[in-house]
């Protein structure tokens, strides 16, 4: 599990492979993120509200995003952005931007057996 007291992480190289996002951290570390994990951790307050109203099994009536779509099932990332120097945004098939991915998060999510 990842140390919150470790250093505060910051990815060297960001690359998407395939479908999965590659970051390298500056320690060394590399962590490879499928698109549907990152997605089901997304930030904004959108994907939040939608995600506490799927757990009350609550549909959103306008359907800004399925449940599917809020757990990130099969969605691809188009492209990602830096966000200053803390965080990284992540465009995605249908255009849902608004995720603001701070390195910490992304850190903390790492799907390795030696960050779980
Ligand atoms: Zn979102
Ligand atoms: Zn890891």
């Amino acid at each position: 599990m990842w140390d919150e007291t470790q250093a505060v992480a910051r990815p060297a190289t960001f690359e998407l492979i395939g479908d999965q996002l590659a970051v390298r951290w500056e320690n060394g570390h590399e962590s490879f993120y499928r698109p549907e994990d990152l997605r089901a951790h997304c930030p904004c307050a959108l994907c939040k509200t939608q995600r506490a109203k799927t757990q009350a099994q609550q549909p959103d009536p306008l359907r800004l995003l399925t449940p599917e779509q809020a757990a990130g099932a099969a969605m691809r990332i188009l492209a990602y952005e830096p966000v200053g120097r803390y965080a990284v945004r992540f465009i995605w098939e249908d255009r849902h931007d608004t995720g603001i991915y701070d390195f910490r998060l992304l850190r903390s999510i790492c799907p390795c057996e030696a960050c779980r």
